[in-house]
Protein backbone atom coordinates (compact mmCIF):
# COMPACT_ATOMS: atom_id res chain seq x y z
CA UNK A 1 0.00 0.00 0.00
CA UNK A 2 1.46 3.04 -0.80
CA UNK A 3 1.75 5.90 1.91
CA UNK A 4 -0.80 7.85 1.03
CA UNK A 5 -3.59 5.23 0.48
CA UNK A 6 -2.69 4.11 3.40
CA UNK A 7 -2.66 7.63 5.67
CA UNK A 8 -6.75 8.04 3.71
CA UNK A 9 -7.24 4.42 4.91
CA UNK A 10 -5.87 5.35 8.47
CA UNK A 11 -7.71 8.39 8.63
CA UNK A 12 -11.10 7.30 7.22
CA UNK A 13 -11.22 4.23 9.46
CA UNK A 14 -10.57 6.47 12.89
CA UNK A 15 -13.76 8.87 11.71
CA UNK A 16 -15.76 5.29 11.64
CA UNK A 17 -16.01 5.11 7.47
CA UNK A 18 -14.79 2.61 5.08
CA UNK A 19 -11.74 4.11 2.60
CA UNK A 20 -14.24 3.73 -0.51
CA UNK A 21 -17.20 5.24 1.21
CA UNK A 22 -14.88 8.44 1.87
CA UNK A 23 -13.24 8.50 -1.46
CA UNK A 24 -16.71 8.38 -3.54
CA UNK A 25 -17.73 11.60 -1.76
CA UNK A 26 -15.66 15.08 -3.26
CA UNK A 27 -17.60 14.63 -6.48
CA UNK A 28 -21.00 15.35 -5.14
CA UNK A 29 -19.71 17.33 -2.73
CA UNK A 30 -17.68 19.89 -5.04
CA UNK A 31 -21.16 20.33 -6.84
CA UNK A 32 -23.18 21.33 -3.55
CA UNK A 33 -20.45 23.33 -1.99
CA UNK A 34 -20.34 25.31 -5.33
CA UNK A 35 -23.46 25.79 -5.35
CA UNK A 36 -23.50 26.94 -1.67
CA UNK A 37 -20.84 29.33 -3.19
CA UNK A 38 -23.24 31.08 -6.01
CA UNK A 39 -25.58 32.08 -3.37
CA UNK A 40 -23.26 32.84 -0.10
CA UNK A 41 -23.72 36.38 -0.70
CA UNK A 42 -27.03 36.51 -0.70
CA UNK A 43 -27.66 35.23 2.33
CA UNK A 44 -25.03 37.15 3.70
CA UNK A 45 -26.94 40.41 2.87
CA UNK A 46 -29.93 38.38 3.94
CA UNK A 47 -28.06 38.25 7.57
CA UNK A 48 -26.84 41.87 7.73
CA UNK A 49 -30.77 42.74 6.87
CA UNK A 50 -32.65 40.17 10.00
CA UNK A 51 -29.61 41.76 12.16
CA UNK A 52 -30.84 45.29 11.24
CA UNK A 53 -34.21 44.01 12.16
CA UNK A 54 -33.18 42.79 15.34
CA UNK A 55 -37.15 41.62 16.17
CA UNK A 56 -37.32 40.30 19.87
CA UNK A 57 -39.27 36.66 20.59
CA UNK A 58 -42.68 36.36 18.36
CA UNK A 59 -42.18 39.78 17.08
CA UNK A 60 -39.80 38.52 14.22
CA UNK A 61 -42.45 39.39 11.49
CA UNK A 62 -40.27 41.47 9.10
CA UNK A 63 -37.42 38.59 9.90
CA UNK A 64 -39.56 35.52 9.30
CA UNK A 65 -41.52 37.30 6.39
CA UNK A 66 -37.81 38.00 4.58
CA UNK A 67 -37.00 34.26 4.62
CA UNK A 68 -40.28 32.80 3.72
CA UNK A 69 -39.73 35.09 0.56
CA UNK A 70 -36.60 34.21 -0.15
CA UNK A 71 -37.13 30.53 0.27
CA UNK A 72 -40.49 30.70 -1.87
CA UNK A 73 -38.66 32.32 -4.85
CA UNK A 74 -35.98 29.73 -4.49
CA UNK A 75 -38.57 27.29 -5.39
CA UNK A 76 -40.16 26.48 -2.06
CA UNK A 77 -43.74 26.07 -1.23
CA UNK A 78 -44.75 28.18 1.82
CA UNK A 79 -46.94 26.87 4.99
CA UNK A 80 -46.49 30.14 7.14
CA UNK A 81 -48.28 30.93 10.86
CA UNK A 82 -48.18 26.50 11.98
CA UNK A 83 -48.29 25.91 15.49
CA UNK A 84 -50.58 29.17 15.81
CA UNK A 85 -47.47 30.78 16.24
CA UNK A 86 -47.75 33.86 13.69
CA UNK A 87 -43.68 34.08 12.77
CA UNK A 88 -43.37 30.29 12.16
CA UNK A 89 -43.17 28.94 8.73
CA UNK A 90 -42.34 25.56 7.00
CA UNK A 91 -41.14 25.87 3.63
CA UNK A 92 -40.69 22.74 1.63
CA UNK A 93 -39.45 21.12 -1.56
CA UNK A 94 -39.50 17.70 -3.46
CA UNK A 95 -41.72 14.79 -2.02
CA UNK A 96 -41.41 11.31 -0.67
CA UNK A 97 -38.58 10.42 1.67
CA UNK A 98 -36.22 10.55 3.11
CA UNK A 99 -37.95 13.83 4.58
CA UNK A 100 -34.53 15.99 5.67
CA UNK A 101 -35.37 19.33 8.12
CA UNK A 102 -33.34 22.21 8.78
CA UNK A 103 -33.97 24.61 11.12
CA UNK A 104 -33.53 28.48 11.35
CA UNK A 105 -33.84 31.30 14.39
CA UNK A 106 -33.71 34.94 13.84
CA UNK A 107 -34.84 35.77 17.04
CA UNK A 108 -32.65 38.62 18.70
CA UNK A 109 -31.90 39.62 22.41
CA UNK A 110 -33.26 42.41 24.99
CA UNK A 111 -30.77 45.29 25.66
CA UNK A 112 -27.57 44.06 23.01
CA UNK A 113 -28.02 46.58 20.55
CA UNK A 114 -24.78 46.91 18.72
CA UNK A 115 -22.68 48.32 15.80
CA UNK A 116 -20.03 46.63 14.36
CA UNK A 117 -17.43 48.27 16.27
CA UNK A 118 -14.96 46.39 18.36
CA UNK A 119 -15.90 48.73 21.50
CA UNK A 120 -19.10 48.78 22.93
CA UNK A 121 -21.35 51.15 21.32
CA UNK A 122 -25.31 50.52 20.90
CA UNK A 123 -26.97 51.87 17.52
CA UNK A 124 -30.23 52.44 19.79
CA UNK A 125 -29.78 52.40 23.44
CA UNK A 126 -31.45 49.63 25.08
CA UNK A 127 -32.84 48.16 21.88
CA UNK A 128 -32.92 44.32 20.98
CA UNK A 129 -29.33 42.94 19.30
CA UNK A 130 -28.43 40.10 17.41
CA UNK A 131 -26.32 38.56 20.46
CA UNK A 132 -26.88 35.13 19.77
CA UNK A 133 -25.92 35.35 16.14
CA UNK A 134 -29.89 34.10 15.30
CA UNK A 135 -29.45 36.50 12.16
CA UNK A 136 -26.84 34.34 11.19
CA UNK A 137 -28.28 31.13 11.78
CA UNK A 138 -31.93 31.87 9.98
CA UNK A 139 -29.79 32.94 7.47
CA UNK A 140 -26.96 29.90 7.33
CA UNK A 141 -29.91 27.44 7.49
CA UNK A 142 -31.54 28.98 4.49
CA UNK A 143 -28.68 29.18 2.48
CA UNK A 144 -28.06 25.59 3.08
CA UNK A 145 -31.94 24.43 2.19
CA UNK A 146 -31.28 26.68 -1.06
CA UNK A 147 -28.23 25.07 -2.06
CA UNK A 148 -29.43 21.06 -1.41
CA UNK A 149 -32.43 22.13 -3.03
CA UNK A 150 -30.78 22.65 -6.20
CA UNK A 151 -28.55 19.79 -6.14
CA UNK A 152 -31.66 17.51 -5.29
CA UNK A 153 -33.66 18.57 -8.25
CA UNK A 154 -30.23 19.12 -10.65
CA UNK A 155 -29.79 15.04 -10.10
CA UNK A 156 -33.35 14.31 -9.47
CA UNK A 157 -33.17 12.79 -6.36
CA UNK A 158 -36.71 11.50 -4.62
CA UNK A 159 -37.08 13.11 -1.10
CA UNK A 160 -38.30 16.17 0.86
CA UNK A 161 -36.51 18.64 2.26
CA UNK A 162 -37.97 21.14 4.59
CA UNK A 163 -36.81 24.85 6.42
CA UNK A 164 -38.35 25.11 9.69
CA UNK A 165 -38.90 29.07 10.35
CA UNK A 166 -38.69 28.63 14.21
CA UNK A 167 -39.67 31.69 16.00
CA UNK A 168 -38.73 32.76 19.87
CA UNK A 169 -35.61 30.06 20.54
CA UNK A 170 -35.22 32.85 23.18
CA UNK A 171 -37.22 32.06 26.05
CA UNK A 172 -40.06 31.50 23.85
CA UNK A 173 -40.11 27.71 23.42
CA UNK A 174 -40.88 28.14 19.72
CA UNK A 175 -39.76 24.72 18.74
CA UNK A 176 -41.39 23.01 21.36
CA UNK A 177 -44.86 24.10 20.12
CA UNK A 178 -44.17 23.33 16.67
CA UNK A 179 -43.40 19.40 17.87
CA UNK A 180 -46.70 19.59 19.85
CA UNK A 181 -48.24 20.65 16.76
CA UNK A 182 -47.02 17.67 15.06
CA UNK A 183 -44.64 19.64 12.58
CA UNK A 184 -42.04 16.96 12.85
CA UNK A 185 -43.77 13.77 13.20
CA UNK A 186 -42.86 12.26 9.55
CA UNK A 187 -39.08 13.73 9.71
CA UNK A 188 -36.57 11.24 9.38
CA UNK A 189 -33.44 13.68 10.32
CA UNK A 190 -33.02 17.28 11.87
CA UNK A 191 -29.60 19.61 10.97
CA UNK A 192 -29.48 22.66 13.04
CA UNK A 193 -25.97 24.94 13.80
CA UNK A 194 -25.42 27.56 16.42
CA UNK A 195 -22.92 30.43 15.88
CA UNK A 196 -20.15 29.82 18.20
CA UNK A 197 -16.32 31.04 18.30
CA UNK A 198 -15.29 27.62 17.32
CA UNK A 199 -15.80 25.13 14.30
CA UNK A 200 -17.30 21.76 16.21
CA UNK A 201 -20.24 19.12 15.82
CA UNK A 202 -22.57 19.51 18.43
CA UNK A 203 -23.64 15.83 19.22
CA UNK A 204 -26.56 16.43 22.21
CA UNK A 205 -25.49 18.00 25.43
CA UNK A 206 -27.48 21.46 26.65
CA UNK A 207 -29.41 21.32 29.71
CA UNK A 208 -33.13 20.87 30.03
CA UNK A 209 -34.65 23.67 31.15
CA UNK A 210 -38.15 24.21 33.30
CA UNK A 211 -39.31 27.68 34.09
CA UNK A 212 -42.45 29.01 35.92
CA UNK A 213 -43.88 32.15 37.29
CA UNK A 214 -44.84 31.39 41.06
CA UNK A 215 -47.86 34.05 41.66
CA UNK A 216 -48.68 34.44 45.45
CA UNK A 217 -52.26 35.95 46.14
CA UNK A 218 -52.43 37.58 49.85
CA UNK A 219 -54.71 39.92 51.70
CA UNK A 220 -53.74 43.68 51.65
CA UNK A 221 -53.70 45.83 54.97
CA UNK A 222 -51.99 48.55 56.65
CA UNK A 223 -49.05 46.80 57.56
CA UNK A 224 -48.83 49.19 61.10
CA UNK A 225 -52.40 49.95 62.18
CA UNK A 226 -53.58 46.43 61.30
CA UNK A 227 -50.93 44.02 60.23
CA UNK A 228 -52.84 40.88 61.81
CA UNK A 229 -55.59 41.27 58.89
CA UNK A 230 -53.04 41.43 56.44
CA UNK A 231 -51.71 38.07 54.44
CA UNK A 232 -48.32 38.62 52.76
CA UNK A 233 -47.88 36.93 49.23
CA UNK A 234 -44.10 38.37 49.73
CA UNK A 235 -43.79 37.07 52.75
CA UNK A 236 -44.69 33.47 50.20
CA UNK A 237 -41.94 34.69 48.23
CA UNK A 238 -39.12 35.22 50.47
CA UNK A 239 -40.16 31.48 52.10
CA UNK A 240 -40.35 30.08 48.70
CA UNK A 241 -37.14 31.60 48.09
CA UNK A 242 -35.39 30.03 51.42
CA UNK A 243 -37.13 26.45 50.35
CA UNK A 244 -35.13 26.92 47.35
CA UNK A 245 -31.95 27.53 48.38
CA UNK A 246 -32.16 24.52 51.58
CA UNK A 247 -33.20 22.03 48.12
CA UNK A 248 -30.11 23.01 46.37
CA UNK A 249 -28.05 20.91 48.68
CA UNK A 250 -30.28 17.89 48.56
CA UNK A 251 -30.30 17.58 44.59
CA UNK A 252 -27.21 16.54 42.12
CA UNK A 253 -25.21 18.96 42.14
CA UNK A 254 -25.00 20.11 37.83
CA UNK A 255 -28.51 21.16 38.55
CA UNK A 256 -28.96 24.96 38.16
CA UNK A 257 -31.63 26.94 39.93
CA UNK A 258 -32.17 30.78 39.53
CA UNK A 259 -34.70 32.63 40.33
CA UNK A 260 -35.44 36.95 40.38
CA UNK A 261 -38.73 38.91 41.99
CA UNK A 262 -40.68 40.21 39.47
CA UNK A 263 -43.12 41.37 41.94
CA UNK A 264 -42.76 42.19 45.66
CA UNK A 265 -45.36 44.72 46.67
CA UNK A 266 -45.64 49.07 45.97
CA UNK A 267 -44.74 50.23 49.49
CA UNK A 268 -43.73 49.34 52.38
CA UNK A 269 -46.88 50.23 54.81
CA UNK A 270 -49.49 47.75 52.99
CA UNK A 271 -49.07 43.82 53.23
CA UNK A 272 -48.65 42.73 49.28
CA UNK A 273 -51.39 40.88 48.20
CA UNK A 274 -49.79 39.88 45.19
CA UNK A 275 -46.00 38.74 44.77
CA UNK A 276 -44.40 36.53 41.94
CA UNK A 277 -41.25 34.67 42.11
CA UNK A 278 -39.90 33.98 38.65
CA UNK A 279 -37.87 30.47 38.40
CA UNK A 280 -35.74 28.82 36.02
CA UNK A 281 -34.77 25.11 37.00
CA UNK A 282 -32.13 23.21 34.82
CA UNK A 283 -30.03 19.81 34.53
CA UNK A 284 -28.22 17.56 31.79
CA UNK A 285 -30.88 14.96 31.91
CA UNK A 286 -35.09 15.97 31.44
CA UNK A 287 -35.79 12.96 33.97
CA UNK A 288 -33.73 14.15 36.43
CA UNK A 289 -34.97 17.41 36.28
CA UNK A 290 -38.80 16.76 36.47
CA UNK A 291 -37.79 15.35 39.71
CA UNK A 292 -36.64 18.11 40.65
CA UNK A 293 -39.27 20.26 39.35
CA UNK A 294 -41.91 18.28 41.29
CA UNK A 295 -39.58 19.34 44.76
CA UNK A 296 -39.76 23.19 43.74
CA UNK A 297 -43.65 22.81 43.17
CA UNK A 298 -43.98 21.38 46.68
CA UNK A 299 -41.81 23.81 48.20
CA UNK A 300 -43.88 26.22 46.40
CA UNK A 301 -46.92 25.20 47.75
CA UNK A 302 -45.56 24.86 51.28
CA UNK A 303 -44.82 28.53 51.54
CA UNK A 304 -48.51 29.56 50.75
CA UNK A 305 -49.52 26.96 53.18
CA UNK A 306 -47.02 28.98 55.61
CA UNK A 307 -48.25 32.01 54.68
CA UNK A 308 -52.00 31.62 54.31
CA UNK A 309 -51.53 33.02 50.86
CA UNK A 310 -52.91 31.45 47.12
CA UNK A 311 -50.51 30.05 44.61
CA UNK A 312 -50.67 30.48 40.68
CA UNK A 313 -48.14 28.62 38.56
CA UNK A 314 -48.20 30.54 35.15
CA UNK A 315 -46.41 30.74 32.24
CA UNK A 316 -45.13 26.98 32.48
CA UNK A 317 -41.86 26.84 29.91
CA UNK A 318 -38.86 23.95 29.34
CA UNK A 319 -37.16 22.61 26.86
CA UNK A 320 -35.55 19.34 26.94
CA UNK A 321 -31.67 18.75 27.15
CA UNK A 322 -30.73 17.96 23.37
CA UNK A 323 -30.26 13.68 22.73
CA UNK A 324 -26.73 12.70 20.88
CA UNK A 325 -26.81 10.64 17.53
CA UNK A 326 -23.33 8.92 17.27
CA UNK A 327 -23.94 7.76 13.84
CA UNK A 328 -24.67 11.44 12.53
CA UNK A 329 -22.00 12.90 14.47
CA UNK A 330 -19.34 10.64 12.71
CA UNK A 331 -20.86 12.00 9.43
CA UNK A 332 -21.14 15.65 10.52
CA UNK A 333 -17.87 15.83 11.57
CA UNK A 334 -16.31 13.73 8.24
CA UNK A 335 -18.04 16.86 6.48
CA UNK A 336 -17.18 19.29 9.24
CA UNK A 337 -13.05 18.58 8.32
CA UNK A 338 -13.76 18.26 4.65
CA UNK A 339 -15.34 22.23 4.49
CA UNK A 340 -12.42 23.27 6.84
CA UNK A 341 -12.43 26.66 8.73
CA UNK A 342 -11.75 30.11 7.27
CA UNK A 343 -8.72 32.44 8.03
CA UNK A 344 -9.28 36.40 8.46
CA UNK A 345 -8.26 39.26 6.57
CA UNK A 346 -5.69 42.02 8.35
CA UNK A 347 -8.58 44.22 8.78
CA UNK A 348 -10.66 41.59 10.31
CA UNK A 349 -7.76 40.36 12.42
CA UNK A 350 -7.19 43.58 13.53
CA UNK A 351 -10.79 44.21 14.92
CA UNK A 352 -10.82 40.89 16.54
CA UNK A 353 -7.55 42.19 18.42
CA UNK A 354 -9.24 45.16 19.38
CA UNK A 355 -12.84 43.52 20.41
CA UNK A 356 -10.94 40.48 22.58
CA UNK A 357 -9.36 43.77 24.67
CA UNK A 358 -12.44 44.10 26.02
CA UNK A 359 -12.75 40.10 27.68
CA UNK A 360 -11.56 38.98 31.11
CA UNK A 361 -8.40 38.24 31.66
CA UNK A 362 -7.29 34.75 29.94
CA UNK A 363 -10.89 34.34 27.77
CA UNK A 364 -9.49 35.43 24.21
CA UNK A 365 -8.66 32.37 22.02
CA UNK A 366 -5.93 31.94 19.08
CA UNK A 367 -7.47 34.07 16.27
CA UNK A 368 -6.68 31.52 13.89
CA UNK A 369 -8.35 28.66 15.20
CA UNK A 370 -11.37 29.63 13.01
CA UNK A 371 -9.35 27.67 10.92
CA UNK A 372 -9.60 24.58 12.76
CA UNK A 373 -11.94 22.01 13.15
CA UNK A 374 -12.29 20.93 16.71
CA UNK A 375 -12.22 16.85 17.45
CA UNK A 376 -15.64 15.01 17.86
CA UNK A 377 -16.46 14.63 21.58
CA UNK A 378 -19.18 13.85 23.32
CA UNK A 379 -20.41 16.66 25.81
CA UNK A 380 -19.29 16.69 28.93
CA UNK A 381 -22.43 16.56 31.35
CA UNK A 382 -20.70 18.32 34.15
CA UNK A 383 -19.85 21.05 31.60
CA UNK A 384 -21.14 24.81 32.17
CA UNK A 385 -24.33 25.00 29.51
CA UNK A 386 -27.02 26.72 28.21
CA UNK A 387 -31.14 25.06 27.10
CA UNK A 388 -32.38 25.23 23.56
CA UNK A 389 -35.51 24.01 22.29
CA UNK A 390 -33.51 22.48 19.73
CA UNK A 391 -33.43 19.68 22.49
CA UNK A 392 -37.76 18.75 21.79
CA UNK A 393 -36.92 18.20 18.51
CA UNK A 394 -33.84 15.62 19.12
CA UNK A 395 -36.41 13.86 21.36
CA UNK A 396 -38.70 13.51 18.43
CA UNK A 397 -36.10 13.10 15.17
CA UNK A 398 -32.84 12.28 15.24
CA UNK A 399 -31.01 15.70 15.37
CA UNK A 400 -27.37 16.48 14.57
CA UNK A 401 -26.23 19.99 14.72
CA UNK A 402 -22.70 22.24 14.37
CA UNK A 403 -21.00 25.13 15.97
CA UNK A 404 -19.49 27.88 13.13
CA UNK A 405 -16.91 30.39 14.10
CA UNK A 406 -19.20 33.37 13.96
CA UNK A 407 -17.81 35.32 16.92
CA UNK A 408 -13.98 36.34 17.69
CA UNK A 409 -12.25 33.46 19.35
CA UNK A 410 -13.23 33.94 23.68
CA UNK A 411 -16.53 36.12 22.86
CA UNK A 412 -19.89 33.91 24.65
CA UNK A 413 -22.98 34.68 23.33
CA UNK A 414 -25.45 37.18 24.35
CA UNK A 415 -22.55 39.73 25.10
CA UNK A 416 -22.06 43.01 22.54
CA UNK A 417 -18.96 41.97 21.48
CA UNK A 418 -21.25 38.36 19.52
CA UNK A 419 -23.55 41.13 18.13
CA UNK A 420 -20.87 42.93 16.53
CA UNK A 421 -19.24 40.14 14.83
CA UNK A 422 -23.02 38.58 14.10
CA UNK A 423 -23.34 42.31 12.15
CA UNK A 424 -20.13 41.66 9.86
CA UNK A 425 -17.89 39.67 7.42
CA UNK A 426 -16.51 37.66 10.41
CA UNK A 427 -20.12 36.38 11.16
CA UNK A 428 -21.01 35.69 7.35
CA UNK A 429 -17.65 33.88 6.78
CA UNK A 430 -18.83 31.60 10.03
CA UNK A 431 -22.25 31.46 8.89
CA UNK A 432 -21.04 29.79 5.66
CA UNK A 433 -18.79 27.21 6.97
CA UNK A 434 -21.90 26.11 8.63
CA UNK A 435 -24.07 26.09 5.55
CA UNK A 436 -21.60 24.22 3.69
CA UNK A 437 -21.35 21.77 6.24
CA UNK A 438 -25.13 21.63 6.22
CA UNK A 439 -25.57 21.17 3.04
CA UNK A 440 -22.99 18.15 2.21
CA UNK A 441 -23.86 16.73 5.02
CA UNK A 442 -28.29 16.67 3.79
CA UNK A 443 -26.63 15.62 0.30
CA UNK A 444 -25.34 12.32 2.11
CA UNK A 445 -28.69 11.78 3.48
CA UNK A 446 -30.77 12.40 0.13
CA UNK A 447 -28.11 10.17 -1.36
CA UNK A 448 -27.41 7.42 1.06
CA UNK A 449 -30.80 5.86 2.80
CA UNK A 450 -28.32 3.04 4.82
CA UNK A 451 -27.31 6.79 6.96
CA UNK A 452 -30.93 7.43 7.65
CA UNK A 453 -31.44 3.89 8.99
CA UNK A 454 -28.14 4.00 10.65
CA UNK A 455 -29.34 7.59 12.37
CA UNK A 456 -32.55 5.97 13.46
CA UNK A 457 -31.05 2.82 15.16
CA UNK A 458 -28.62 5.37 16.79
CA UNK A 459 -31.89 8.16 18.29
CA UNK A 460 -33.87 4.80 19.22
CA UNK A 461 -30.78 3.62 21.65
CA UNK A 462 -30.53 7.25 22.84
CA UNK A 463 -34.35 7.33 23.72
CA UNK A 464 -32.89 4.00 26.13
CA UNK A 465 -37.01 3.51 26.39
CA UNK A 466 -37.17 7.47 27.89
CA UNK A 467 -40.61 8.99 26.14
CA UNK A 468 -41.19 12.58 25.75
CA UNK A 469 -42.89 14.78 27.96
CA UNK A 470 -42.73 18.53 28.31
CA UNK A 471 -43.18 20.69 30.73
CA UNK A 472 -45.68 23.15 29.15
CA UNK A 473 -49.81 22.04 29.54
CA UNK A 474 -51.65 20.92 26.29
CA UNK A 475 -53.91 23.77 26.23
CA UNK A 476 -51.07 26.12 27.01
CA UNK A 477 -50.82 28.67 23.93
CA UNK A 478 -47.64 29.89 22.80
CA UNK A 479 -46.86 33.61 24.58
CA UNK A 480 -47.14 35.46 21.76
CA UNK A 481 -47.94 38.24 23.44
CA UNK A 482 -44.53 38.49 24.79
CA UNK A 483 -44.21 42.00 25.83
CA UNK A 484 -42.13 42.31 29.27
CA UNK A 485 -38.66 42.15 28.05
ZN1 LIG B 1 -29.21 32.61 22.96
ZN1 LIG C 1 -28.99 31.08 20.32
Amino acid sequence: MKLRSFLFSAIAAAMGFSAAALAEQPAQHQDILAMVGQHAADFSATSKTIWDYAELRYQEEKSSALLQRELQSAGFSIQSGVADEPTAFVASYGQGEPVIGILGEFDALPGLSQATTPYRSPIVAEAPGHACGHNLLGSGAALAAVALKEYIERNHIAGTLRYYGTPAEEGGDGKVYMVRAGLFRDVDVVLHWHPGDKNEVLNGGMLAINGAKFLFHGVAAHAARAPERGRSALDAVMLMGNGIEFLREHIPSNSRIHYVITKGGAAPNVVPDTAELYLYARNPSSAVLGGVWDRILKIGQGAALMTETTLDVRELSGDANVLANDALARLAQRNLVEVGGFRYTADEQQFAQELQKSLPPGVAGELNSTALIQPLRRPDLNDTAASTDVGDVSWNVPTIGFHAATFVPGVGAHTWQAAASAGMSIGQKGMIVAAKALAVTGADLFSDRQLVVDAKADFRRALAGNTYQSVIPAGQKPPVHYREN
